[in-house]
């Protein structure tokens, strides 16, 4: 990384740089990985630069089926350029199939299939644990008005359609996925952060005694060892399906 980049903004998962065109930031994936709010830390080398790669091809697909993002292209193998972006602090949840935080704390069954899927909308606050919000809480915070909401909501749902027949053709199964937005320079909202197994659930469907095989964090998250291998596989079925 050139070393005279102006570093903007250093993450969990990711440092952002200043580009020498202030509408542009570089974002440089790391080989750290977290889980629980931090409180569960580790390194695996390569984990930077396949969370890149697989994060570039997904935004390269969202983009090509008319889906606003902030990626602009990749820089090497472990960065990417991107639209600078102001992050709105809501991390939006998708679920397809009712799994982690949802089940621990109500009464749904893990494996229940969601359909319509479910969009929980939390608010991005490290110090506040990311609380689940509401409608008239999101309201009260004024973090975004009601027209823009709708907008965010109905454009997970078309990136859900997309990306469910994306990970299907792979044979993977979506199972639910964080996403976050921003508005632009031009005040135009896009799709910003990343998509990898990071924040997505991905459920090996090579699996034909019906056991879940997790190729995400939960292999972090619930010591199942296989991390690299897992992320690994994802960008190989990626590149071969590509
Ligand atoms: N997720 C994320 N960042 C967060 C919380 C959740 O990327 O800070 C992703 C997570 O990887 C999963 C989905 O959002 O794909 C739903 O996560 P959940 O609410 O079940 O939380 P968990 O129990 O995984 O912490």
């Amino acid at each position: 990384m050139n070393s005279k980049l102006d570093l903007i903004y250093e993450g969990k998962a990711k440092k952002i740089f200043a580009h020498e065109d202030s509408d542009k930031v570089i974002i440089e994936f790391k080989d750290d990985a977290t889980a629980f709010n931090a409180l569960k830390k580790a390194k695996f080398e390569g984990k930077g630069e396949l969370n890149c790669l697989i994060s570039s091809k997904i935004f390269e697909f969202l983009i090509k089926n008319k889906i606003p993002t902030h990626y602009l292209g990749l820089k090497n193998n472990n960065s990417m350029i991107a639209q600078k972006i102001n992050i709105i602090p809501l991390e939006v949840v998708l679920r397809n199939i009712a799994y982690g935080s949802l089940c621990k704390q109500t009464t749904i069954q893990p494996g229940l299939v969601l359909e319509p899927p479910l969009i929980d909308i939390y608010l991005k606050n490290d110090n506040l644990n990311d609380p689940l919000l509401t409608k008239d809480r999101i309201k009260l915070l004024k973090i975004i008005n009601n027209e823009d909401l709708e907008y965010i909501s109905d454009m997970t749902l078309r990136i859900n359609k997309l990306l469910k027949e994306f990970f299907y053709n792979i044979k993977l199964n979506l199972v639910d996925f964080k996403l976050e937005f921003g508005y632009t320079s031009k005040g135009q909202i896009v799709l910003g952060d990343e998509i990898s197994p990071d924040n997505c659930r991905l459920w090996d469907l090579n699996q034909n005694n019906g056991t879940i095989v997790s190729l995400d964090k939960d292999r972090f998250r619930n010591d199942l060892g296989g991390f690299i291998e897992a992320y690994s596989e994802i960008n190989k079925r990626i590149n071969n399906f590509i």
